[in-house]
């Protein structure tokens, strides 16, 4: 028999209006698994591993997201594949986290959540779970239909490193903006192999360390110096750098040498795009020639989330500055397009 493990880490989907406070707060599995009488008809052999405490995922740390990767790299051999409840919130950020720390993965491993908790009458709650559960446990030839880290949300599967939070307030809160969808759930449920990762030829390697020291640097017209300085002089190892449009970036004097001396100081500099669709390309204008030739580095058509913690994991692996530079330009986990 096919077997799951929901771990459960909070969000929405488990939430109850707490009647001291008049918000959402965290509840245990108790009250998923009350409101969803449905899982006992799955012929799946389903596990729970709850964390404590159950988050909003406004309060997710790369600790946890550690404690996550370790808790699947244990029990890794006795499930065909694992759904994990997460608030939406910083849902994408786990999701790209994961991706990188579970290296040569061959099981799904998809995260899930909604927008009503899963006790409301109009909940979203009980078919991005039972959908979940579901594509958890699809194979193919005996082997797992997708296998990497991905996000079921309102009927749809994305690649979890190319997907963002997109709206607060719809259903549909997520959106791949530079990949095509994995998967479809409508009456039947379909997958789109050309976009899905290949089974990879290695075991499972878990990388479980990691280095937050970074910094976000988001331009605007009118950025001043000392708004600049306040990242590009502070002590962080790397700066992801938001700019406009193709990676463009002011051309004054003053802004460029803030950045070169940034990295004449050892500092990594990514250049990802505002835009949420599209890609960096150093070199295409004047105004980011510059960049390219100082050795500001292209983040291509990755996501904030992927941009981050993707720095994140490479810094925290102990390698050269030049091999952190030149992994990050490369797709490791499908996470851009060069
Ligand atoms: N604040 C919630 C969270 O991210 C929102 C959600 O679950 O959709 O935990």
């Amino acid at each position: 028999m096919t077997s799951i493990l929901i771990i459960y880490t909070g969000g929405t989907i488990g939430m109850v209006n707490d009647p001291k406070s008049g918000s959402l707060v965290p509840f245990d599995f108790k009250q998923i698994r009350q409101n969803v009488p449905e899982l006992d008809r799955l012929d799946y052999n389903l596990d729970v591993h709850s964390f404590d405490p159950i988050l909003d995922s406004s309060n997710m740390t790369p600790e946890i997201w550690a404690e996550i990767a370790l808790l699947i790299q244990n029990r890794y051999d006795e499930f065909d594949g694992f759904v994990i409840l997460h608030g939406s919130d910083t849902m994408a950020f786990t999701a790209s986290a994961l991706s990188f720390m579970l290296e040569n993965l061959n099981k799904p491993v998809v995260l899930t959540g909604s927008q009503l908790p899963i006790g409301e009458i109009r909940t979203d709650a009980k078919e991005n779970l039972i959908t979940a559960l579901e594509i958890a446990a699809t194979k193919q030839n005996g082997k797992a239909m997708v296998p990497e880290v991905c996000i079921y949300f309102d009927y749809q599967l994305f690649r979890g490193n190319r997907s963002v939070k997109y709206n607060s307030e719809k259903f549909e809160a997520f959106r791949s903006p530079n990949y095509p969808i994995l998967a479809e759930a409508g009456v039947t449920l379909s997958f789109f192999n050309n976009y899905i990762l290949p089974q990879p030829d290695k075991a499972l390697k878990v990388h479980l360390d990691y280095n937050p020291n970074i910094g976000v640097l988001k331009l605007y017209p009118g950025i001043s110096p000392l708004a600049v300085k306040a990242i590009t002089h502070s002590s962080v190892d790397a700066i992801v750098m938001e700019t406009f449009g193709s990676g463009n970036t002011t051309t004054d004097d003053w802004f460029i040498n803030c950045l070169q001396e940034a990295i004449d100081g050892g500092k990594i500099i990514l250049d990802i795009t505002q835009c949420l669709r599209g890609s960096v390309e150093l070199g295409m204008y004047q105004t980011s020639k510059k960049l390219q030739q100082m050795g500001v580095v292209s983040g291509y058509d990755m996501t904030f989330e992927s941009a981050t913690t993707k720095l994140m994991y490479l810094m925290g692996q102990g390698l050269e500055r030049e091999e952190v530079i030149k992994l990050m330009g490369q797709s490791l986990r499908g996470e851009l397009t060069v």
